[in-house]
């Protein structure tokens, strides 16, 4: 499994991911151009990715989907709810491939699961996708998807245990979000409620419930440019006890990661 997230933030969220069968995005909240561009800087183009996967309708995490036009090859994952909310804004129909929230299916090698999370959209999901066979030649991994929830329910907690790459949002410090004052009150109080966004001290208090001995490499993303940084985060993570085997990443809003392959 090769995987890098190409852009992340509330400009826009999108990543990589790359299994011995399959080429696909995890969300795609960038125009199809600037996806192009950035997939160029790992050496990839849109013609060779398979599907896109969306967490939701939002446009910091779909806003390629106007843009497929040109890529009818793309297939694009979504619960209906999701799908509708965003064909509703198209005059052309993506090549949608639905799913029901909380079903396990396959597209190529890859096997994907999805779960519900508290946010304020349609049906809003994180995604489980496992590749391998689970032998010498060809191992397991598992990577988890977990960004757009205000709170983090026990179920959850679970299905984040047993995976080798854990992307989760850390979008917030709940001290410089209460101190913004770029934003209206109403605004905040949807950022920081139960169905908002995580902040750096809800994720470190989940990410220290879970400590898994499994993790490999952690990736704290959806960071925001003016309630959060990368060195807020850092701090906010410091001494955790999950780290100690694996590689954290923290990502900068706007920046790429290397691709990364989880042999
Ligand atoms: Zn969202
Ligand atoms: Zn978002």
């Amino acid at each position: 499994m090769k995987f890098c997230i190409l852009g992340s933030g509330s400009t826009g969220n999108c990543a990589l991911l790359e299994s011995a069968g399959t080429r696909v995005l995890v969300d795609a909240g960038f125009s199809a151009r600037k996806t192009a561009q950035l997939l160029g800087t790992v050496g990839h183009s849109l013609d060779r990715i398979d599907a896109i996967f969306l967490t939701h309708e939002h446009g910091d995490h779909a806003a390629i989907v106007s843009g497929l036009q040109r890529h009818p090859h793309i297939q694009v994952f979504a619960n209906a709810h999701t799908a509708r909310a965003l064909q509703d804004r198209l005059d052309f129909k993506p090549a949608w491939r639905l799913f029901e929230t909380g079903a396990r299916f396959h597209f190529h090698d890859l096997e994907i699961e999805s779960f519900s999370v508290p946010h304020d959209a349609q049906d809003p999901v994180g995604f489980l996708f496992s590749t391998g066979q689970g032998d010498l030649f060809s191992p397991r991994r598992r990577l988890a998807w977990l960004t757009d929830l205000g709170h983090c329910p026990q179920h959850i907690h679970e299905r984040i245990r047993d995976v080798d790459i854990l992307v989760v949002e850390a979008n917030h410090c709940t001290e410089l979000l209460k101190a913004d004052t770029k934003r209206p009150w109403s605004l905040k109080q949807r950022i920081g409620g139960r169905h908002g966004h995580l902040s750096n001290q809800s994720t470190r208090a989940l990410l220290d419930a879970v400590a898994s001995p499994v993790w490999r490499h952690v990736f704290l993303t959806h960071l925001s440019r003016d309630c959060n940084s990368p060195d807020t985060v850092r701090r906010a993570f410091e001494g955790a006890a999950f780290q100690a085997g694996c590689h954290l990443s923290v990502v900068e809003p706007g920046m790429s990661t290397p691709l990364h392959d989880f042999a």
